[in-house]
């Protein structure tokens, strides 16, 4: 008989996911989602039958316009950095304008995108997670979770979500009509190009948005080499150099794990990151306030710079530098 007891390393609360009930983000069991499956698969099978058929400059254009435009000004700033971070602050209508765009891009709710991010973010920086957190099952495997299906984890932390948010009478009539949204976009569409601006506007851009955001969630997962590091957290970030552009700068997600309120992303030298050029031009305009950075923020617990870990606050220039070497 054994009287040593394993010490088990207790799951961290974050901002809005809380783990003293005795959360376990290791066991779950990974359910298929009829709807959201549906949702995607639709999206995608129009745009691979009708796609190739309805293509023509204007529909083309509209794609990378509109798919410009909801990607960088709604889900990156709107949704990821502001509502769901808070990494600046301005006034509401813009803040509902950008939430809006986020809407758009037809992946969920202001409280489901809240949701998603936060469990798998919750999830990613215990000891250990369950793999539909990590992306760490393999790229079908991982395709096929993350695309259509969710985890019901055997105990669930308790997750709050701050009362003006939940309690905003626009953001609880955009969580109830997400999909519907679409129609806002697809009727102005078919009256200035007819169905192919429609396929493209539409079916394209949201089917194109949610396969590309699990792809790049999919790789900055996957190790590879590394700055920034984040001691005791089951999973890191990894940057993925030549995708600033496209991604509007979501695909400095080493940066996010390191310092996940900064409003920039791409904060390191050669870094192209257009959703903080948004925040930065807003800023200019006076529009927006309060901008979190590197240099703003104290440094997260556990955060290592090339192995250096006593790091002081403020931390812009030294990362410059230690980057450069
Ligand atoms: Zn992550
Ligand atoms: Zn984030």
């Amino acid at each position: 008989m054994s009287f040593v007891t394993e010490a088990k390393a207790q799951p961290v609360s974050t901002e809005r996911v809380f783990s003293e009930n005795g959360a376990n983000p290791v066991e779950g069991e990974v359910v298929f989602k009829p709807v959201k499956a549906a949702w995607i698969a639709g999206m995608t099978a129009v745009a691979l039958v009708a796609g190739p058929l309805s293509v023509t400059p204007g529909s083309i254009a509209v794609f990378i316009v509109l798919t410009a435009i909801t990607i960088c000004g709604g889900h990156s700033v709107g949704m990821h950095r502001l509502l769901i971070h808070r990494s600046f602050r301005t006034i509401p209508v813009i803040e509902k304008v950008l939430v809006y765009l986020g809407v758009l891009v037809g992946m969920a709710g202001p409280f489901g995108m809240i949701r998603l991010h936060d469990f798998r973010d919750w999830g990613q920086r215990q000891s250990d997670c369950h793999d539909f957190f990590s992306h760490r099952s393999g790229f079908w495997k991982d395709a096929y979770w993350q695309l259509s299906c969710g985890i019901n984890l055997k105990n669930e932390p308790v997750f709050v979500i701050e009362d003006e948010v939940v309690r905003d009478g626009f953001y609880r009539m955009i969580e109830k009509t997400w999909m519907a949204q679409q129609l806002v976009v697809a009727v102005p569409l078919f009256l200035m190009g007819g169905l192919p601006f429609v396929v493209w506007g539409v079916c394209c851009r949201v089917s194109v948005s949610l396969i590309g955001h699990w792809l790049v969630g999919y790789y900055a997962h996957q190790p590879r080499d590394h700055l920034l590091y984040i001691k005791g957290a089951c999973v890191q970030g990894y940057n993925l150099p030549r995708l600033g552009l496209v991604t509007f700068g979501e695909a400095f997600h080493e940066n996010h794990h390191a310092f996940p309120k900064s409003a920039n992303l791409g904060f390191l030298p050669g870094q192209t990151d257009p959703g903080w050029w948004l925040v930065a031009g807003l800023g200019r305009l006076g529009l927006v306030w309060e901008v979190e950075t590197p240099e703003t923020l104290k440094t997260r617990p556990g955060l290592s710079v090339n192995g250096e870990t006593s790091l002081p606050d403020g931390a812009q220039g030294w990362l410059r530098t230690l980057a450069s070497k």
